[in-house]
């Protein structure tokens, strides 16, 4: 495509988004409705995620738009969106790309509000970086399917409506082409929900129990047998969010701004050349990552991003435990102290933690490296999918999941 053909492109597609903002805004006054009566309302103007197709939330223009919206909606006052529906960001894209029209009518608007909340049913026990190891077994019986098995690490799903369950429904094929991926009202008898504490002293994830869970036919997101393909919508688009990748934040906000006021605060006997160097090349690097992600999401024309989602989930993760650990190195001997362990079951979710302090973030990205992913599992994505280096060898990809050894 030309130069020119783009621009005009561009022009047309940012006056469509420009012509519904300004209609919803002339109609609607954010300041006075609740957050979920406007963003229904931005959902019916095609901003919800405006690359989706119209009817759905969308205008089917390129995703890059959305912060156009983002920066309206802000300066005329809407209420951010709540920490506890992170999961949409997931779901929402793989219901859109996998789903039928009835699913996204049902779906993705209350999804959208806030009055249905999501959560991500995909590890196991026995299968999280090879999460297409799974064993959680589905089984059709009339309409329905009958889901028994184990989740575990679920994130909020003691806050959850429903949750995106990928399950086992033919254990004779090989690993990824045996797998099912369904929507899961969490209220279905017999799912049990189980707090799991974390370091933090939260419980902000859950193991989760399926027994005889009934499931309709009309609930299974894509066909049988395609799980793997819709799990990986839902990967990549949490890779990207985890990563920093779905916003445009603000120059040195986020975690590198609790180090910048961490070294001001320091005591003078701590503010050593060597620390200085360090609080400059981290600031460095997090702004390299916040121009890389701004680069990379303009650049995207369709919906979902490709690996390069995991190289910035790979970055953030290692960049924001070197900037806590130094946080707390710059704290000096207060750095050992004042950590809170209290049980607690937090109502949202926020990967950094930084608005609990640094204490508490400092244990809370220890995590970064593990969820969505580990940093091993994001450098073979990169090594292998980026930069196109030999793969691992994967002796149990082409035989039947049911023959594959397992402890
Ligand atoms: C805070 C948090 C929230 C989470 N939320 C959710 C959620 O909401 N829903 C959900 O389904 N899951 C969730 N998870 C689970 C997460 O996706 C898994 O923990 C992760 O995929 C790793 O799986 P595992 O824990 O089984 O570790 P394993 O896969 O057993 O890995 C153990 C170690 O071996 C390394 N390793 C494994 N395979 C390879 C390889 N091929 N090459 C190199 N190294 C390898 C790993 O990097 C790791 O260091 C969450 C985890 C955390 C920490």
């Amino acid at each position: 495509m030309s130069t020119t053909e783009t621009d005009t492109e561009t022009d047309t597609e940012v006056a469509a988004v420009e012509a519904a903002l300004d209609t919803l805004l002339a109609e609607h006054d954010p300041t006075t409705l609740s957050r979920e009566e406007f963003r229904g309302l931005q959902y019916d103007a095609g901003l919800a995620w405006v690359h989706f197709p119209v009817g759905f939330g969308g205008l089917g223009v390129r995703p890059n738009h959305q912060k156009l919206v983002e920066r309206r909606l802000r300066q005329a006052g809407a209420q951010s969106l709540d920490p506890s529906t992170f999961f949409m960001a997931l779901a929402a894209p793989t219901i859109v790309t996998h789903g039928d029209d009835e699913q996204k009518q049902r779906f993705l608007r209350p999804m959208f509000t806030g009055e249905e909340r999501w959560c991500q049913l995909f590890s196991e026990p026995g299968a999280g970086s090879d999460f297409a190891g799974l064993a959680c077994k589905a089984e059709l019986d009339g309409d329905e399917w009958v889901v028994n098995g184990q989740k575990v690490w679920n994130t909020i799903a003691h806050l959850a409506d429903w949750g995106m369950l990928v399950t086992r429904s033919n254990p004779d094929l090989p690993k990824h082409k045996g797998m099912t991926y369904f929507a899961l009202d969490m209220k279905s008898e017999g799912v049990e929900v189980r707090p799991l504490r974390q370091i933090t002293g939260e419980a902000e994830f859950n193991e989760v129990y399926l027994t005889d869970v009934r499931i309709p036919d009309a609930d299974r997101i894509g066909d049988v047998g395609e799980g793997w393909r819709a799990s990986l919508t839902t990967l990549m688009n949490e890779r990207t969010t985890i990563g920093g990748g779905g916003g445009t934040p603000k120059r040195g906000s986020g975690p590198i701004s609790a180090l910048v006021d961490g070294w001001t605060d320091a005591a003078d006997h701590l503010k050593t050349a060597e620390r200085r160097d360090r609080v400059m090349d981290l600031w460095v690097e997090a702004e390299a990552l916040r121009l890389t992600n701004i680069r990379a999401s303009q650049n995207r024309r369709a919906g979902n991003p490709g690996p390069e989602g995991s190289v910035a989930k790979l970055a953030s993760a290692e960049l924001n435990k070197a900037i806590l650990e130094a946080c707390i190195d710059l704290l000096g001997p207060d750095g050992l102290v004042d950590f809170d362990f209290t049980f607690r079951r937090p109502e949202g979710l926020s990967t950094e933690g930084i608005e609990n302090g640094v204490r508490h973030a400092f244990l809370r990205v220890r995590a970064n490296s593990i969820e969505g992913g580990t940093s091993e599992i994001m450098r073979n994505i990169l090594g292998e999918q980026v930069l196109g280096l030999p793969g691992e060898p994967r002796v149990d990809k082409e035989i039947p999941w049911v023959d594959v050894p397992r402890s």
